[in-house]
């Protein structure tokens, strides 16, 4: 059986280390980059005949796209980490947040029920839900920050890094205060500000896309970001508006190379939806499509709450 092993950039080094591990035979190595459990690499796997994607580091993703019958086996790399955070114990304690969601990512998420217990042995109440793109309850993704529990006072992201603390939806950051904790530095901030000002940044894309008269929408395809059907929608419905519109299509969408597209003038995302938070490497405004729906009644004239 001929194995395809991808794995996310932080892990390539350890490649030799997993192959020891779950005794891989008859290995090839993936050397594409490799973002999420949505990337699956299954052209490479047809390419060399794999029967099997073994895929580190990320839990099960809703794919969209077939994988025509090549077996994908999802394997967490789990990192131990320290659970003993008393000055957020204590900032919790002083401004009476005594019920918050905890949310982890897949590499933390094995310590999960004791980071639970952590929290209620100081008298904090956890309560969750587990977001649709995640496999696990209190678990977060970058595209997938819904697991917020119902009447909290706080959430918590305990991830290394803003990508997954800013993962929280503004509707509920607008509500009540987001904790991010680095679980190597044990450091914790509040990242109400980042969300707002990403979802300030959206708004303003769309506002300025609604001006556009040519537009690229952008498909990616990664089993778990491919939307070609809702890109072919989008398209006729902009040239029914009298705009130009083209999809441009790609496994890995390069702000480089998309940038090219002089003619463009605005693009749409039907992709990872965190690709619109790098609108300065793209250049153009760039709307996600919850936005673009907001921007199509702009278009049309039509009134648009944000
Ligand atoms: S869609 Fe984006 S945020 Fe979600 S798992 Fe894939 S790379 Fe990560």
């Amino acid at each position: 059986m001929t194995i395809l092993l991808q794995l996310p950039e932080g892990l390539k080094h350890k490649a030799i280390d997993i192959i020891e591990k779950y005794n891989l035979e008859d290995v090839v190595i993936s050397a594409s980059p490799m973002y999420g459990g949505c990337d699956i690499a299954i052209d490479e796997a047809k390419a060399i005949g794999a029967d099997k994607i073994v895929h580190i580091g990320h839990t099960y993703f809703p794919l969209k796209r077939s994988i025509n019958g090549i077996i994908v086996e999802y394997i967490p790399y789990n990192i131990d980490i320290e659970i003993d955070w008393p000055d957020l114990i204590d900032e919790l304690k002083k401004n009476q947040l005594d019920r918050i969601s905890i949310l982890t990512t897949a590499q933390y998420h094995h310590l999960y029920y004791k980071i639970e217990q952590y929290f209620k042995n100081a008298g904090i109440e956890n309560r969750v839900k587990k977001g649709p793109l995640c496999t696990e309850y209190g678990q977060v993704l970058g595209c997938d920050g819904t697991a917020v529990g119902d009447d909290v006072k706080a959430v918590l992201v305990i991830a290394d890094g803003t990508f997954h603390w800013t993962a929280i939806p503004y509707n509920i950051a607008k509500k009540i205060p987001v904790y991010g904790l680095d679980p190597f530095t044990k450091k914790y901030v509040l990242v109400n500000d980042q969300i707002e000002k990403l979802h300030k940044r959206r708004i303003a894309s769309i506002i300025k896309a609604a001006q556009a008269k040519s537009f690229g929408i952008l498909v990616s395809t990664k089993p778990g970001q491919y939307s070609y059907r809702l890109a072919i929608k989008m398209k006729q419905e902009l040239i029914t508006l009298g705009k130009q519109a083209y999809i441009l299509v790609s496994n890995n969408l390069d702000p480089n190379s998309i940038s090219n597209f002089l003619f463009i003038e605005a693009l749409i995302n039907t992709a990872c939806p965190r690709i619109v938070d790098d609108i300065e490497q793209y250049k153009k405004p760039i709307v996600n499509p919850d936005g673009y729906r907001k921007m199509i009644k702009l278009i049309k004239g039509q009134n648009v709450v944000f």
